[in-house]
This record gives C-alpha cells, sequence and structure tokens, in this order.
C-alpha cells in the first residue's frame, strides 16, 4: 500500500500547528491564547469591536473633517476609537511583533468592504501616510503603509510608495499647544516626484484625528498635480 503524499497546504498547516505549540501568541485584546486560525485577535474580541456605521463617500466623518479645508471626493474608516477601548488596543498592536500581520489583515478587511462601493472603482491608486525614515527604520515598517498593501491585495489597486515623504522637523513639539502643532505639520511632507497624469487616489493611514496629517498630504500631493482624492483610515478619533 502506497501512502498518500503530503500537500504543501498539509505541511503549511502542520508547521502552523507546531508553532503555535511551542511559542503560544495571546489575543492583542484579551490576552487569551490564540488558535491557529485566529490572526492576533481572537474571534470574539474581533465580534466586539467598535466597527463604524458609515459608508464611504463624502458624508463620512473623515471627508466631513476636511470639508473647506481640501478638496475630497470621499473618506472611509473601519474603526470608531477612543483611548482605553479595543481600537487602542489594535492601534497599539501595530507597533509591537506581530503588528505588521495585523496591519495588513486590517488593510484586507477595509478592502473587502469597499469592494462592494462603486465609489471605489474610481480610485487609481493608494497612497500611504510616510512616517519619517529614522522613525521607519527603528519600527521595521511603516503601519501605513502595510495597510496601504492590504487593501491593494482585496482592491487590485497599486500603492504608490515614497511619493510623499515627511521631512525633518527641528523643533519639539511636546510643548507646543494644538494650533502650534498643526501650524507645524504644514510643513513636514514634501513631494518627491509628481502626479502629472493620475486621476484619483486615496490617501492611507493608521488613525485619524484632527485631519490636520491628511489636509496636509494632500494640499503636497495636488501640488504635485493628482486630480482628485479621497482619505481612508483604519481608525476614527470619535
Ligand atoms: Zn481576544
Amino acid at each position: 500500500m502506497v501512502a498518500k503524499k503530503m500537500g504543501p497546504r498539509f505541511v503549511k498547516q502542520a508547521v502552523a500547528d507546531w508553532l503555535d505549540f511551542a511559542f503560544p501568541r495571546s489575543c492583542v485584546c484579551c490576552g487569551d491564547l490564540l488558535l491557529p486560525s485566529e490572526m492576533e485577535l481572537c474571534w470574539v474580541c474581533y465580534a466586539k469591536l467598535p466597527f463604524s456605521v458609515h459608508g464611504y463617500g463624502i458624508q463620512n466623518p473623515v471627508a466631513k473633517s476636511l470639508w473647506g479645508r481640501v478638496p475630497v471626493m470621499g473618506g472611509y474608516y473601519l474603526l470608531n476609537y477612543q483611548s482605553r477601548t479595543m481600537t487602542s488596543n489594535v492601534l497599539k498592536s501595530l507597533k509591537y511583533d506581530g503588528g505588521l500581520i495585523m496591519a495588513k489583515r486590517m488593510g484586507e478587511l477595509m478592502g473587502e468592504e469597499l469592494l462592494l462601493d462603486p465609489m471605489y472603482s474610481r480610485c487609481d491608486a493608494l497612497i500611504p501616510v510616510p512616517m519619517h525614515p529614522k522613525k521607519e527604520l527603528k519600527r521595521g515598517y511603516n503601519p501605513a503603509l502595510v495597510i496601504a498593501q492590504g487593501l491593494s491585495e482585496s482592491l487590485g489597486i497599486p500603492v504608490i510608495e515614497r511619493v510623499l515623504v515627511k521631512q525633518n522637523t527641528t523643533v519639539s513639539q511636546t510643548k507646543k499647544n494644538r494650533l502650534e502643532r498643526w501650524y507645524q505639520t504644514q510643513h513636514v511632507f514634501g513631494l518627491n516626484g509628481l502626479l502629472t497624469g493620475v486621476g484619483h487616489v486615496a490617501l492611507v493611514d493608521d488613525v485619524f484625528t484632527t485631519g490636520a496629517t491628511a489636509e496636509r498630504c494632500l494640499r503636497s500631493l495636488y501640488a504635485g498635480g493628482l486630480e482628485k482624492a479621497s482619505v481612508i483610515s483604519l481608525a476614527f478619533t470619535v
């Protein structure tokens, strides 16, 4: 009798099971051990995440925050954010080990949602909000870029990397008030190339708070020839 040959899928699952046994993983929200099929977040916590009920469009709170400041076609976010909530645990997890997998998965999830929206068929490319190169080197990756890559896989839309550049800020921002910090962000995003002929892009970030970062990024992109823009964020401060 000839034994059945083990397929690559079986081997991959066996390796994953062994890794989970040898190096148990914990849910980033509740700390419970994860099953091999769970990625960074257990299914119970996933079901309890504060998902946004807003669709993608000009009435989305992300887009509304930018009304009168910079032209946008629409906005979208996945999770409501408040400090010390499950969303803050998810955002914190993006900064540590395993954050890369979480960022990618969250991007894919948003992409699966956005596939349902015809507005998205008008989008030509995704542009992540850049991180300062030194900070990115220290962290190992830019969460906004990895979220954009997850979106890209679900939507089939390309990511344009390194066109926006975060430049040096010479003054510490910790002792500045909100207005001074906003003014400072006016000067930290540069453009590395032109976007002439690029129609509609979506700017991608991990968290949207005052909109100052998105506003400055979009102003730079429009100055480089971009025609239309939208904003996608993993979380939105409510
Ligand atoms: Zn959990």
